[in-house]
């Protein structure tokens, strides 16, 4: 097998970030910007797309399926990846409603411009989408498609997870990643040293997580944190846009409001409750999701919070 896509134009370096905010902690916090690699396919998205993508041309696939909500990175990046590739893209979307709402949605309009076709399910048959049944009916219905799970991940994509830390990362004591279904926490875990720790940040509430990450690590060396999701996946509050728009203003480095965001309020919060031993070195994995703001900043205009900045 090939061993990557041609998509990333940055190199991808850690940078240091202000943690003293006048309280003189002892402890550096470092971001690696896998936000750079991509605008679109970014950060842990292109890590979990790269071994899928290249397995699916190798296997001679020319469409890919997934599935995602009205905000989804994998959508976005899926949409980018197939239509950099040639390969057809098919997204079955959570949600009814949003089928005639594509135009006003920014994650799905712009996946729409990318040549994918969209298929709507109500939630409840969202629930049944790994269903042999349901997968047999999406076979008539589209023809072979290479098949992605919802949220990318699956062994391919925790290998490509794998590459994230690299030999310069192996001076970090602490590492620290977003938590969604735990592929990308999965791969840091399996390629870092026994002696770092590394720390998911969960973005939803759940215990579930637990579980599902022991699937794929192939060490112990790791611990969710499930204080910091804000009342639940992609929940919001104006303390947290806060956090971000600081965070961005301080460091010039922009962060989503349902991963990376939450993970760093996180870790500054941990630092100041002394949660890491002194001249500990943390680096937090910036994990991309930038494109979902645009949508996100829509539903806080309506709720008159103030929006998020992230140019
Ligand atoms: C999808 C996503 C995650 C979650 O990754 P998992 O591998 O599902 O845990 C984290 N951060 C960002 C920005 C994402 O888009």
């Amino acid at each position: 097998m090939k061993s990557s896509l041609n998509l990333v134009f940055n190199t991808i370096k850690s940078v240091n970030v202000s943690v003293n905010q006048g309280f003189g902690f002892d402890v550096s916090l470092d971001v690696k910007r896998e936000d750079l690699i991509h605008s679109i396919v970014s950060g842990n998205k292109y890590r979990k797309l790269k071994y899928n993508v290249l397995f699916a041309m190798e296997e001679g696939y020319d469409t890919l399926l997934t599935f995602g909500g009205a905000f989804s990175n994998h959508i976005a990046a899926v949409a980018a990846v197939g239509n950099a590739y040639g390969l057809k893209t098919i997204g079955i979307i959570r949600g009814q409603e949003l089928v005639d709402k594509v135009d006003e949605n920014p994650t799905l309009s712009q996946a729409k411009e990318k040549g994918m076709a969209f298929k709507f399910i109500s939630r409840s048959d969202y629930r049944c989408k790994t269903d042999l049944s349901f997968l047999k009916a999406l076979k008539t219905e589209f023809g072979e498609f290479y098949r992605i799970p919802e949220g990318g991940t699956n062994n391919l994509a925790v290998k490509g997870c794998e590459e994230i830390l690299t030999e310069e990362d192996k001076e970090f004591d602490y590492v620290c990643a977003p938590v969604g279904t735990g592929g990308t926490l999965s791969g840091l875990i399996n390629s870092s040293k026994p002696n770092q720790k590394i720390l998911g940040f969960s973005a939803l509430k759940g215990s579930f997580l637990n579980e599902d990450i022991s699937k794929f690590a192939k060490q112990e060396n790791w611990k969710l944190i499930n204080d910091y999701h804000f009342g639940g996946y992609a929940k919001i509050n104006e303390e947290l846009v806060t956090f971000v728009n600081t965070f961005n203003a301080v460091n010039e480095i922009p962060l989503d409001p349902i991963y990376t965001g939450k993970m760093l309020f996180g870790i500054m919060d941990m630092i100041k409750q002394g949660y890491f031993p002194k001249h500990s070195k943390i680096l937090a994995i910036h994990t991309g999701g930038l494109q979902g703001i645009e949508g996100m900043n829509k539903i806080l205009k309506q709720k008159r919070i103030p929006l998020i900045q992230y140019s």
